[in-house]
């Protein structure tokens, strides 16, 4: 049995049961049942976060980077001691496999350690002067103020742990507001900070719905910056506020990654690679690989390769059975999307090949599924699955799988396979992304910039970018006092 926790909005240094907008239902997505109610914050209750946030700025933005550092190491280390039962959590909200839970929180592990030595270490810098009465010209990067931080469902613990890091490190204090249907796992994060020593204000937690809270805390005069992983049509409304307030705004939104396979690639090894990351997390991952662009001298056994192991993927109650290595999607409107986007096949719109059906059970599960040669103009060459479908399309020349690759509003992460210096060299130049992976499909390690372009958004996550991010660049220019 999984040990899930009571949950609770964190105000004020004070665990708070009652939400002053009543509760709502988190699910087992395996199963569809009820695991817990979640308290729903009110209008006063964000005030109350509000005002925490604004009271604890100053004293946590004078601490020293050596003392935020102190607290943020021992949060990452209770965070490693508790991930066990922490990936427990996970699994039951949003149904990953044990292993991609643990995965994620120790990956988390590694940012908090790494944002929270960035604390230490990032000074400003001096810019020689032009002579006569200067003395220096000195930059520094001053926190912001306080942060609202709006999280999705895919990485439950990762995401809140990148922006609460880079928040806290740079001597922001902050208000996380997860997803609906993951605030257990948000709980057991946010307690490992508030064990570490987090002072009372420094760090809220309020849950319920997202329009209004998001309304709220953006457009409040206490907010400063506002950090959103999430849709790009929510990122967009929520850029417009943040814009109307002129608020700071982090949005790393969706994308729709294309992988280039050349003629050159190591054929096997790319195959085995795409197929098994494909289906991580479901496909629920915003840098998931998706749109395969194969070369045509390769493409008929890569698309029977690719297939054969996507048909051979156990799916399931991963909560249930540890040898299971795709579990449900995380809603039943997910579970509706796939089944869109497969509707958008057949005749010469595109060849299901494997997978293709709900699988009929309680939870929100949906096959593996692959599709041959969907059409340019298919529902799934023009929209981000966010789900277990893969697409693949021949191509005659390198140039016109970039024009491909290079053809949708995303720019979040692309990749591309071939064993040619001079080809990969060009691939990783000319694709329109902010994260390229050439014959691998990681973009992402906790001291690297994490961020998209186009309608996937702008800034970085991750990375020293992760803890600039929560600061202004300010300029102090001194000068002879006198003479
Ligand atoms: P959704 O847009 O309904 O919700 C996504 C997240 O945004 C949720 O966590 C929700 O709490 C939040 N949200 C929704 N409306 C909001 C609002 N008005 N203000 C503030 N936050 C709000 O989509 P979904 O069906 O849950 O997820 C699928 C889509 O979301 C995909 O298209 C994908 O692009 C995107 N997504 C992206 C990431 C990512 O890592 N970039 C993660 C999860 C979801």
């Amino acid at each position: 049995m999984t040990a899930y926790p009571t949950l609770k909005l964190f105000i004020a240094g004070q665990w708070i049961e009652a939400g002053e907008a009543g509760t709502m239902d988190v699910v087992n997505p395996a199963t569809g049942a009820v695991i817990a109610q979640c308290p729903k914050a009110g209008p006063a209750q964000l005030d109350a976060a509000l005002k925490a946030a604004g009271d604890a700025f100053p004293a946590w933005s004078a601490t020293s980077g050596a003392e935020r550092h102190a607290i943020l190491r021992r949060a990452a280390d209770l965070l490693r001691e508790r991930a066990p039962e922490i990936a427990k959590v996970v699994t039951a909200e949003m149904g990953k496999p044990r292993a991609q839970a643990v995965g994620e929180i120790t990956g988390s592990v590694d940012v908090i350690h790494f944002l929270g030595e960035e604390a230490k270490r990032r000074g400003g810098r001096l810019i020689p002067t032009r002579g006569n009465q200067l003395i220096a010209q000195m930059v520094t990067h001053e926190p912001i103020g306080p942060a609202v931080l709006l999280t999705p469902w895919n990485f439950p613990v990762n995401l809140p742990a990148k922006k609460i890091a880079g928040a806290l490190a740079a001597g922001c204090t902050a208000i996380l507001k997860p997803a609906e249907n993951t605030p257990g796992s948000a709980q057991l994060l946010v307690e490992c900070f508030v064990d570490a020593g987090v002072p009372a204000g420094v760090l809220n937690l309020v849950h319920g719905d997202p329009g209004p809270i998001a309304e709220h805390l953006v457009a409040s005069p206490v907010t400063r910056k506002v950090s959103f992983t999430g849709s790009t049509a929510v990122g967009k409304q929520l850029g417009a506020l943040a814009a109307t307030h002129m608020k700071r705004f982090a949005p790393e939104l969706g994308g729709h990654a294309p992988v280039i396979v050349s003629k050159h690639a190591d054929l096997a090894r790319a195959v085995t690679m795409c197929a098994t990351t494909k289906f991580r997390n479901a496909g629920q991952v915003c840098v998931s690989p998706t749109r395969f662009l194969v070369a045509r001298e390769v493409y008929d056994q890569f698309v029977a390769e690719f297939a054969a192991i996507a048909g051979k993927i156990k799916v399931g109650d991963a909560g249930a059975d540890e040898s299971v290595e795709m579990g449900p999607l995380a809603h039943a409107r997910r579970v509706a999307a796939m089944e869109q986007v497969v509707a958008d096949t057949g005749g010469n719109r595109g060849e299901v090949v494997t997978g293709g059906s709900v699988i009929e059970s309680t939870g929100y599960f949906f096959q593996p599924t692959v599709i041959a040669n969907p059409a340019p103009d298919s529902r799934f060459m023009l929209e981000e699955p966010f789900g277990p479908i893969a697409g693949i399309v021949p191509f005659d020349t390198i140039e016109d799988a970039v024009g491909i690759a290079n053809s949708l509003r995303y720019g979040l992460a692309a990749y591309a396979f071939s064993g040619n210096l001079d080809e990969a060299h060009y691939l990783g130049k000319s694709l329109r992304a902010g994260m390229v992976g050439i014959n691998q499909l990681i973009v992402s390690s906790p001291e690297t910039p994490f961020g998209g372009v186009g309608d996937s958004g702008f800034g970085s996550e991750g990375g020293e970018e992760g803890y600039l991010a929560f600061t202004d660049t300010k300029l102090v220019m001194l000068a002879k006092a006198g003479g």
